[in-house]
């Protein structure tokens, strides 16, 4: 099925989406059967040179506890991801070149690969051609960067020092990776202050246009201590559990094969209905957080951002059973 314009801004409006959810489901059976991917998030600092206005991360605020995780600390997590069968660890950060510098994060990718075997996606912003090129050489074999929004305007306004015009960074940022060989993620936030229902279609387009491996989506959460925190909600774009889910089925039906994970903020928007909800539009991957607990309160990209799986065995082995009871299970990255 061609997916137009008309199509998915209908399906964002109509009062029932559940036949889309369905067919979600349907295109996910087929091209994933019944298996979900597990993939271990680390959140190696959340120490940051940026500001962006919506996140709780940002360089301006003073109340964030700021760390930075050893190599050692982040290889052990890399071991705790192999010995649950994920296959693969997300190694995220704030943005900090001078802590993240091409040479360490290449070492680390290259030591992770060789000590664990797991695979390695990288979620550390926006770096250089020449970064990205190096990381790919040690043996990177992903990349998540969420694109946020693809208005181009409304992108400027939120990100401090990006071009006001010119080519989308972060767009322009995928479209490289691809070229250098990444399976590469990317995505938005939905229901940010002053964004538009016809700018989440063209969200939408857009991750079909790059031809997305992965695809990260999740609602907007005001965080209090963020300059956007403070302005009033989009009135377009809903924050809800619901809205979030038909934009994974509509993710779903136009990259049949992508990779979509049931994101953290669905799960902290509605914890006890948001995962399953997840699932049941599509999503087929499920990203448990294995950082060290001493280190998660430091991380708060928004507020009362919950660590939906403890990195303990039984809480795996719970989720597990959570798959099970949708029909799924955990499938090891083969
Ligand atoms: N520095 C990295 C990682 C950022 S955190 C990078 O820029 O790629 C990962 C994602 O969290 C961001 O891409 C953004 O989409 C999301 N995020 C940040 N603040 C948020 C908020 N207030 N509500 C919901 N999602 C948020």
């Amino acid at each position: 099925m061609t997916l137009g314009r008309d199509a998915i801004r209908r399906w964002l409006t109509v009062p029932d989406a559940s036949a889309l959810f369905a067919e979600a489901r349907a295109v996910r059976a087929k091209t994933k059967g019944d298996g979900v991917c597990l993939r271990g998030l680390v959140e190696l600092s959340s120490v940051c040179d940026r500001d962006c206005l919506y996140c709780g991360m940002r360089h301006a605020n003073p109340d964030v506890r700021r760390y930075a995780m050893r190599d050692e600390e982040i290889v052990a997590c890399a071991r705790l991801a192999r010995d649950l069968r994920f296959g693969t660890v997300v190694l995220q950060a704030g943005e900090c070149p001078a802590l993240w510098s091409r040479a360490r994060v290449a070492a680390l990718v290259r030591r992770i690969k060789a000590e664990t075997g797991q695979r390695v996606t990288l979620s550390l912003g926006e770096r250089s051609e020449a970064d990205t090129a190096v990381w790919r050489e040690a043996g990177a074999d992903r990349y998540l960067l969420r694109f946020e929004t693809s208005d181009r305007a409304l992108f400027a306004q939120i990100h401090p020092g990006a071009p006001r015009d010119g080519e989308h960074p972060r767009l322009a940022q995928l479209r490289r990776m691809k070229a250098q060989g990444y399976e590469i993620g990317g995505g938005m936030m939905l229901g940010l202050p002053g964004q538009t229902l016809e700018s989440v279609v063209e969200d939408l387009l857009t991750l079909r246009a790059l031809g997305l491996d992965m695809v990260g989506l999740g609602p907007y959460l005001a965080h209090p201590k963020t300059p956007l925190g403070k302005r009033p909600p989009s009135g377009e774009v809903p924050v809800s559990a619901d809205f979030t889910c038909r934009c994974y089925a509509l993710a779903r039906l136009l990259l049949p094969d992508a990779n979509i994970p049931a994101t953290t903020a669905l799960s902290t928007l509605d914890p006890a209905r948001g995962r399953r909800m997840g699932f049941e539009a599509g999503a087929n991957v499920f990203m448990p957080n294995l950082t060290p607990a001493a280190y998660r309160e430091g991380y708060q990209i928004y507020p009362g951002k919950i660590c939906v799986v403890a990195p303990e065995a039984d809480a795996i082995t719970a989720l597990r059973a959570d798959l099970a009871a949708l029909g799924l299970r955990h499938a090891p990255d083969r």
